[in-house]
C-alpha cells in the first residue's frame, strides 16, 4: 500500500473488486452486505444499470468542460431540478464535488451575502458541540468533533458553540421534551446575544445528526425555534444535509419534517449515491440575488464544479428516486427495519436507544441501560462492532470515542433504498451476532 488515504495507516485495507445491489465483493471472494451504504452514500445500491448508462453516455458526450467557459445541459437540468425541489423552492444551486466542499461553499456564500448587503462586521458562525461538517478547514472549524479538530486547532476559525439537540443523553429526567427544547433554544439565544447578533453570519446544524452520533433526530419544535431565533437576529440558518438529505430520511430533505425552510442547504452523499463524487449547495434566491446585484461575482470556485459526469450520475439517481417512488419505499422499509431492531434489541441490556428517521437509523450502545452510562472509551466497542460485523459479512457504520470519552458508542444503519425485507432481516441477524461477539471481546 502506497497511499495515505486510509485513516488507519498501519492496517492494510480490504480490496473491493466488485459490487452489485447491496453486495460488495473483495479480492478473496468474500461478499459483504452493505447495510450503511458506505457512510449513507449508496442509496440505490451498487451497479445500478441506468445510472451507469447515464454516466457512460455523458462521458461520450462531454466528459468535462470548465465552468469559466461553459455550462452543460446535464448540469443545468440537475440544478433546475434541485432548485425546484429545494425546501421552500425559490433556490439557486451550486454543484461541487462532495460534502466538505459543499460546506465550504455554503460558509463562504453566507459570508459574502453579508459583505454584499452592507454588513461586513458579520464574521462568525455559531454551531453545535456534537457535530461534524467535513474535514476541510472551514468545515472542520464549524464542526465540534474534538478528535478530528485537535491536531489542527491553531488553523481553525473561532466558532460560537452551543449544545446539540440530543434528547437521549442530555435531557434530564426532571425535564419534559418541550422543556428540554426550550432550554436548548434559550441557550442558543443567550449565546447569540453574548456574541453580539450583529457579528454572526449563520447557525450551522445537521437536521438529523449522522457522523458523530448515530442518526439523532431533533426534538419536535427545535428547528422551528432555531428558525425563529435566526429571523429575530438576522442570522442565516445553514442546514447540513450532506448525510441525512436526498431521501435518506423518507422526505427529499430531512428538514421538511421539521416544517422550516433554511436559508442554505448542503447535500452530497445520496445526491450521486456514490456513482460520482458530487455535492450541492442550495441557497435561497435572495442570497444569490444579493451577490448578483452587488459585486456580481461569488468569490469561490473549484476546477471540478458542475462536472458533467457527476451531474449525469446525480440526475439519473434523482430521477429514479422520483420515478420509482423511493421516498415511500424509504418510509415503509424504514418502519420495517425499526420494528426488526426493536424486536432484536428493544430489551437488550446494552442497547440504550434505537432512533432515526426513514432508512437512517442508529443504535446507542451503553454499559448500563438504566443509568445510560456509556462503556469506557478505552473499550472502543464501536470499533469492535465494526470488525465483528465485517467478519460476518456485514458493513455497518460505527461511531464513538471522543477525547473526553463521553460520547459513547453508536452504530449507524443506512441501507440502500432498494433493500428487500429479506435483506433487512439478514442485516439485523448478523448485527445481533456481531454485537454479541464484540461485547464478549470488550468484556475480556
Ligand atoms: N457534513 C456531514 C453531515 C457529513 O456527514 C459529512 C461526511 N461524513 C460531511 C459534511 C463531509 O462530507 P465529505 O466527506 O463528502 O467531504
Amino acid at each position: 500500500m502506497t497511499s495515505i488515504m486510509h485513516r488507519h495507516l498501519r492496517q492494510t485495507p480490504v480490496t473491493a473488486v466488485g459490487a452489485s445491489g447491496l453486495s460488495i465483493t473483495d479480492s478473496a471472494g468474500r461478499r459483504y452486505l452493505d447495510a450503511s451504504g458506505g457512510a449513507a452514500v449508496s442509496s440505490l445500491g451498487h451497479g445500478h444499470p441506468e445510472v451507469l448508462a447515464a454516466v457512460h453516455a455523458q462521458l461520450d458526450k462531454v466528459a468535462y468542460a470548465h465552468t469559466a467557459f461553459f455550462t452543460t445541459e446535464v448540469a443545468e437540468e440537475l440544478a433546475m431540478r434541485l432548485a425546484f425541489n429545494a425546501p421552500g423552492g425559490e433556490s439557486e444551486v451550486y454543484l461541487c464535488s462532495g460534502g466538505s466542499e459543499a460546506m465550504e461553499t455554503a460558509l463562504k456564500l453566507a459570508r459574502q451575502y453579508f459583505v454584499e448587503t452592507g454588513q461586513p462586521q458579520r464574521g462568525r458562525f455559531i454551531a453545535r458541540r456534537q457535530s461534524y461538517h467535513g474535514n476541510t478547514l472551514g468545515a472542520l472549524a464549524v464542526g465540534g468533533n474534538e478528535l478530528r479538530r485537535k491536531a489542527f486547532a491553531p488553523l481553525l476559525m473561532d466558532v460560537v458553540r452551543v449544545a446539540e439537540c440530543y434528547e437521549y443523553r442530555n435531557r434530564p429526567e426532571t425535564q419534559t421534551r418541550d422543556q428540554y427544547t426550550t432550554v436548548l433554544l434559550d441557550e442558543l439565544e443567550q449565546a447569540i446575544v453574548r456574541a453580539g447578533p450583529e457579528t454572526l453570519i449563520g447557525f450551522v446544524a445537521e437536521p438529523v445528526v449522522g457522523a458523530t452520533l448515530g442518526a439523532v433526530p431533533p426534538t419536535p419544535g427545535y428547528f422551528r425555534g432555531v428558525r425563529a431565533l435566526c429571523d429575530k437576529y438576522g442570522i442565516l440558518f445553514i442546514a447540513d444535509e450532506v448525510m441525512c438529505g436526498m431521501g435518506r430520511c423518507g422526505t427529499l430533505y430531512a428538514i421538511e419534517q421539521d416544517g422550516v425552510v433554511p436559508d442554505i442547504v448542503t447535500v452530497a452523499k445520496g445526491l450521486g449515491a456514490g456513482y460520482q463524487p458530487i455535492g450541492a449547495v442550495l441557497a435561497r434566491k435572495y442570497i444569490a440575488q444579493a451577490i448578483r446585484a452587488g459585486s456580481g461575482i461569488f468569490q469561490h470556485g473549484h476546477t471540478y464544479i458542475g462536472h458533467p459526469c457527476a451531474a449525469a450520475a446525480a440526475l439519473a439517481v434523482q430521477k429514479i428516486i422520483e420515478r420509482d417512488k423511493l421516498l415511500d419505499v424509504v418510509k415503509a422499509r424504514g418502519a420495517t427495519l425499526r420494528a426488526l431492531l426493536r424486536e432484536a434489541f428493544g430489551s437488550h441490556p446494552h442497547v440504550g436507544d434505537i432512533r432515526g428517521r426513514g432508512l437512517f437509523l442508529g443504535l446507542e450502545l451503553v454499559e448500563d441501560r438504566i443509568s445510560r452510562r456509556p462503556f469506557p472509551a478505552a473499550c472502543k466497542l464501536h470499533a469492535a462492532v465494526k470488525v465483528a460485523a465485517f467478519e460476518r459479512g456485514l458493513i455497518v457504520y460505527p461511531m464513538g470515542g471522543t477525547i473526553d470519552g463521553e460520547r459513547g458508542d453508536h452504530v449507524l444503519l443506512a441501507p440502500p433504498f432498494i433493500v428487500s425485507d429479506g435483506e433487512l432481516g439478514d442485516i439485523v441477524t448478523r448485527l445481533a451476532d456481531a454485537l454479541r461477539a464484540a461485547l464478549a471481546q470488550v468484556r475480556l
